[in-house]
């Protein structure tokens, strides 16, 4: 396993989270401060309104700090935006594009995706960029056809394992409780492994792919356990320090 092949285990805060939160990070920070830290990579991605005090509690922690989304430009008129550079210069070092709550909130274009994909490698950012179906889309057995439109559209060209992460997260499985199968997902991480390496070549490898949608202590471990499961990208269990670091602790089990 390459270095850039390190599973990733991500939290994303979405809108939650007061300066009352910085607890929960600092415990995280804590929690993560074990030699399995060396095996796996854990993540944070609280509100931009945390960013900059977050990487500072985690100045002695292996716990990395990223953003929600980033604007595709440098900087200039867009009022409530923040740039690429600016995660960075509050010591962030990933940033979320394409969540599918921005696709829905806020009309993010694979195309618009791919901008800020890139925007963000130009600021020294790895992207995590997600994909996924929507119920309807998987009842139609759209699901491969969307993942190969979303991959081509939303990836920049040139990327590598240390550019880029990918997120598969079925929009019927966020927040939801429900998980797809155990080959459902298997079958979509294969997938997009070849996607990967048929436009990538080699490098294609490197990119990790993480699952998404209602992760949590209770199948962590199985899902960890798949084949081109790279890691998770966990929201709401990723809120408590408790449920964070019980999720991290399944990565132990598969280690051990
Ligand atoms: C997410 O929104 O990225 C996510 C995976 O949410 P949840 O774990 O709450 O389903």
């Amino acid at each position: 396993m390459t270095t850039a092949m390190r599973p990733l285990m991500a939290g994303n805060w979405k809108m939650n989270g007061t300066r009352d939160s910085l607890t929960e990070i600092k415990a995280i920070a804590d929690g993560v401060k074990n030699p399995l830290s060396e095996k796996i990579e854990t993540l944070l991605c609280p509100p931009a309104t945390l960013l900059y005090v977050a990487t500072a509690l985690c100045d002695d922690s292996p716990l990395a700090i990223g953003a929600q989304d980033c604007h595709q430009g440098v900087s200039g008129a867009h009022t409530g935006d923040i740039s690429a550079a600016m995660i960075a210069d509050c010591f962030g070092t990933y940033v979320i594009v394409g969540h599918s709550e921005r696709r829905r909130d806020h009309g993010d274009t694979n195309e618009l995706v791919r901008a800020k994909a890139a925007a963000a490698n130009a600021a020294g950012l790895t992207a995590i960029i997600c994909v996924g179906e929507t119920d309807e889309e998987r009842k139609a057995g759209e699901t491969l056809d969307v993942l190969r439109r979303q991959i081509f559209a939303s990836v920049p060209e040139g990327a590598t394992g240390e550019t880029t992460v990918i997120a598969y997260e079925p929009v019927w499985a966020i927040g939801t409780g429900k998980t797809p199968t155990r080959p459902d997902i298997e079958a979509a991480h294969a997938f997009m492994r070849l996607e990967l390496f048929e436009r990538f070549g080699a490098e294609g490898k490197n990119i990790r792919l993480l699952y998404g949608g209602s992760a949590n202590p209770r199948n962590a471990s199985e899902i960890i356990g798949i084949a081109d499961v790279n890691g998770l990208l966990v929201g709401g269990a990723s809120l408590k320090a408790a449920d964070f670091l019980a999720i991290y602790g399944a990565y132990e089990q598969l280690h051990a």
